[in-house]
């Protein structure tokens, strides 16, 4: 697949993350003014509700209601309608092209808002690195993978409440601490916050009952990138036997672009091979994957942004098809707007890993960054900058900033 050039020059650009090929759907402010769904190409968005008002475009009013989730609910074939008719306007000159034109917005001028409502949030632990590493430092190797790792998708419930656009300032949690060595827990400030670098992908397809891992990936409208933000201290005295509860309550952090499964239909890849034989249930037909490379980088308070972490979505042990379909093995029901983390994703090097955690190894290894400082976990004023593209021939599917600074605890 190549490059589909726009009239609009920024578009065509080799680093832009937003050509005609990838077309994600947001939500911007213009002066403080209710948040309108946007689509971004090149350094712009077009305000696709001005072009649904105008009667360029008609969705059942859908576009006009300030988030995605009213669009989602059409279905498929209006996903694939939107697609091609927003790709004929922005390639072909036709006699709409003034009101395109008129319809476009700087990005620069504007504020992202959440570009769907969460109406579920569930996040799994799908990366074999990262749930060998994190095992690693909590159980020691020889048990660091549980006995269903292999077997299950596993994930927790999470809240739908905490999830937070990219730009929202994430305040330090305070919470139950106890260390190895403490005989008795504390109350007070994580000092150990971290970030973990996934990606979500969200439920476009409302559903009752198991969904057959055949039908999950067509269910799934797109994918955001994700940063759980975790408190390892508060987790580690928390987590057994019910999982994370309060350590990873505090913030979940996602870029404002939903990029489409549509656009990364491309850059397709299988999941790794099976350390053992899955259940029938969770085998798929093809490659349910993508080829995303992913990163992660810090910029302290005044300083200056540095990567601590270079990664790929191809890592993943199971794809979020296969996470949705054991998700609703039980019956369990899916809303539009459901969002479920991939989990951590981290590569088999040390520079690849996708937490502080891990790249610091619970603090024994801490990062050097430049000037001279050091970071085993997040200090406050820190900014976490995650992002991600999958790269094409002579032009690249991303996913824009997922940036949060980090405040100090509530004193
Ligand atoms: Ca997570």
């Amino acid at each position: 697949m190549s490059l589909i050039t726009s009239w609009l020059e920024s578009a065509n650009a080799p680093d832009t993350d937003f050509p005609l090929n990838n077309l994600p759907y947001g939500v911007f402010s213009l002066g403080g003014a209710p948040g309108r769904c946007g689509v971004a190409i090149g350094d712009s968005i077009l305000d696709v509700a001005a072009l649904e008002e105008a009667g360029v475009l008609s969705f059942q009013r859908t576009l006009t209601t300030g988030t995605w989730n009213a669009f989602m609910a059409l279905g498929p074939a209006a996903w694939s309608a939107l697609r091609s008719e927003l790709t004929a306007l922005l390639s072909e000159t036709t006699e709409t092209r003034a009101q395109v034109e008129a319809a476009l917005v700087p990005m620069a001028q504007v504020r992202m808002q959440m570009p769907f409502r969460v109406s579920e949030y569930t996040d799994f632990y799908a990366s074999r690195n990262h749930a060998f590493n994190v095992g690693s430092m909590f159980r020691g190797p020889e048990n660091a993978l549980p006995p269903n790792w292999l077997h299950i998708p596993i994930g927790y419930n999470g809240r739908a409440s905490s999830v937070v656009v990219s730009g929202t300032d994430v305040r330090r949690p305070t919470g139950q601490l106890k260390g190895p060595d403490d005989d008795a827990p504390r109350f007070g400030p994580s000092q150990r916050f971290d970030i973990e670098l996934e990606l979500g992908a969200v439920v476009g397809t409302a559903s009752e009952g198991p969904i057959d891992i055949r039908q999950a990936a067509a269910n799934i409208f797109g994918y955001v990138l994700l940063n759980d933000w975790s408190a390892r201290d508060i987790q580690a005295w928390e987590y057994q036997p019910l999982g994370p509860f309060q350590s990873k309550a505090t913030a979940t952090s996602i870029s404002p672009w939903i990029v489409t499964a549509a656009a990364l239909e491309p850059f397709r890849v299988p999941t790794p091979e099976r350390e053992i034989e899955l259940l029938d249930y969770l085998k798929e037909d093809g490659p349910s994957l993508y080829d995303i490379a992913l990163e992660v980088a810090i910029t302290p308070e005044g300083g200056t942004e540095q990567v601590l972490s270079r990664t790929n979505y191809r890592e993943m042990y199971y794809s979020a098809a296969q996470q949705l379909c054991h998700h609703t093995a039980s019956g369990c029901p899916m809303r539009v707007g459901d969002l479920l983390g991939s989990g951590t994703i981290s590569g088999p090097d040390r520079e690849s890993r996708g937490s502080l955690l891990e790249l610091s190894w619970g603090g024994k290894e801490p990062i050097e960054l430049d000037g001279g400082t050091t970071r085993s976990f997040i200090e406050d004023g820190d900014t976490l900058t995650l992002r991600g593209a999958a790269e094409g021939n002579g032009y690249r599917v991303g996913f824009g900033a997922c940036t949060g600074k980090l405040l100090p605890a509530r004193g």
